[in-house]
């Protein structure tokens, strides 16, 4: 175990619910190798002085924005793998205290050195950022590869991004808890460079009207009070893409739920 503050009772069980969905996505077979990264805004959660930790700068073209400076967050590193994560937390995510400038590293890989952020940290910065400034009670971001979701990005009606409302209707019809977890929607964003600035300006521009996003060719993105509500986001709308497969695989275009059927759903809380 890595040397680094002292974790309180609530800290070490959210680390334990990071782990259990690190473990999740790993048998969904959604994180192949390093794929998916996860960050979590853990600021509430320490009462610590960090001026005994060395503070460094992003080598990256990272860029903290000025309301995440004194906020901190579990993130996992670059090139740590899910199945890893769920059993070796602390070798494969850092809790960082950012600055303005850079971040101290708190706790696990890279304790009181330096650590290498994960390769898609531009968007999560930039999806916290937006939380905070609406005060949202949104504190996580996960990223991983769904494997039906992303299938449905390569059909050539819904490439570039386009046809978002389509592909909504597609997915909401296919199942009722599409409709009742994400009445929102699912976002688009079209192909870009993974870990790219144009990547991050794409998603946190999706993230103001939606709470999960579709990256092209690429993944899926969402964003929950914690990791746990974020999963349960995508593993729902990830039904949905999956049985309509299912449907298509099996010889038949499925009608889905009527229009009828979708209005009622509109009042139904979750
Ligand atoms: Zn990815």
């Amino acid at each position: 175990m890595s040397k680094g503050i002292k974790l309180g009772k609530r800290l070490e069980k959210t680390i334990e619910d990071v782990m259990l969905v690190a473990g999740q996505l790993t048998s969904k077979g959604w994180a192949e190798r390093n794929a998916g990264n996860i960050s979590l805004d853990v600021t509430a959660q320490l009462r610590l002085a960090s001026s005994g930790f060395k503070s460094y700068s992003f080598t990256r073209d990272a860029v903290v924005p000025a309301c995440l400076a004194g906020r901190c967050l579990l993130v996992s590193v670059t090139g740590s793998h899910m199945r890893h994560l769920a059993l070796k937390p602390a070798e494969n995510v850092s809790i960082v205290r950012l600055e303005k400038n850079g971040y101290r590293v708190l706790w696990g890989k890279g304790v009181g050195g330096d650590f290498p952020p994960t390769s898609e940290f531009n968007s999560h910065l930039a999806i916290h950022k937006l939380l905070r400034e609406r005060k949202s009670d949104k504190l996580a971001v996960l990223h991983t590869h769904p494997n039906e979701l992303i299938a449905l990005t390569h059909m050539p009606e819904f490439s570039g991004g386009n046809n978002c409302n389509k592909l909504n209707g597609l997915l909401w019809s296919m199942h009722p808890e599409a409709k009742i977890v994400i009445p929102q929607g699912v976002g688009m964003v079209p192909y870009h460079l993974p870990g790219s600035q144009e990547m991050a300006r794409d998603t946190a521009a999706v993230f103001r009207r939606h709470e999960i996003a579709l990256w092209e060719k690429h993944g899926c993105v969402a964003v929950g009070e914690d990791v746990d509500a974020a999963f349960d986001l995508i593993d729902c709308l990830n039904k949905s893409a999956a049985l309509y497969l299912l449907c298509r695989s099996a010889g038949f275009k499925p009608r889905g739920l009527s229009k009828a059927q979708l209005s009622r759903l509109a009042d139904f809380r979750k």
